[in-house]
């Protein structure tokens, strides 16, 4: 091996490095989330519970990122950062994924450009109750291609616009190109990794992008102590993996249906 090939390995590593990371967030990102209202005072959780999971990505055109970053509950963490990797390994589709302060934690604006995204203080659209993603436990996936939908009588709204092209929810279509980056590839990753919830699932609103570990899960794990949440939620997920090995002849639905509803800690 030459001394520069070998030069040239060790740099790809060290970019490889720095992309797959977790990161408590620090003093100035705290307070750059609470200047672009991506957080405020009275928040379930604070920017000391919460972590950067930094990743790479490949793009709808095959080219990779190094700058994907999503703000996740610290106990939720690593299994966050192990779900991008196998996404990243399986070269399902990302648009991009930048943290909420890039959007001034405004979700529409981040759907309309098509950003992934996790942590936002913000409540569930259209009511008073807080989203799962003021906990950091929720994760929007390519809302173009996962459109959020919402009912008034007969009329149904699609959110962002561009998502009416992912109506039909087939990847595989006579005829047509082949389609990649709609969550239904990914339902089951989320789901070994604790984020048994799903948003295609739901009747109003159904919402493609998301993924979350539930509200139970998640008010038990910012009531208990980091180390011991992260603890908590890892078991879960094992114990989904677990339950889900004994069903692999069903299909994904059938799988979340037996093993996403067993206690989660
Ligand atoms: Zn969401």
């Amino acid at each position: 091996m030459s001394i520069r090939f070998a030069a040239t390995c060790i740099a790809v590593l060290c970019l490889l490095g720095r992309a797959w990371a977790q990161t408590p967030v620090d003093t100035a990102r705290c307070a750059a989330m609470m200047a672009h209202h991506v957080l405020h005072d009275g928040a379930p959780v604070g920017c000391e519970r919460l972590s950067v999971v930094r990743f790479s990505y490949i793009d709808f055109a095959g080219r990779r990122h190094d700058d994907g970053a999503i703000v996740v509950l610290d106990a939720v963490a690593p299994a966050v950062q192990r779900i991008f990797a196998t996404l990243y390994a399986r070269r399902f589709p990302i648009a991009k994924a930048q943290t909420l302060e890039a959007y001034d934690g405004d979700d529409a604006a981040a759907m309309a450009d098509n950003n992934s995204s996790g942590f936002n203080h913000r409540a569930v659209k259209g009511t008073a109750r807080l989203s799962l993603h003021a906990y950091g436990v929720a994760i929007d996936l390519n809302p173009m291609q996962n459109p959020y939908l919402t009912r008034t009588g007969d009329t149904v709204t699609v959110a962002p616009a561009g998502g009416v092209d992912y109506l039909n929810r087939r990847d595989h279509r006579p005829g047509k190109a082949e389609r990649a980056g709609m969550a239904e590839a990914v339902v089951e990753v989320f789901a070994e990794n604790g984020f048994v919830a799903w948003g295609g699932d739901w009747d109003d609103p159904i919402d493609y992008q998301h993924f979350d570990i539930g509200r139970a899960a998640a008010e038990s794990l910012v009531s208990l102590p980091p180390e011991k949440a992260r603890q908590a939620f890892e078991d879960a997920a094992r114990a989904y993996q677990h339950c889900a090995a004994q069903y692999s002849d069903k299909t994904s639905a059938e799988r979340r249906q037996i093993c996403a509803a067993r206690p989660q800690n």
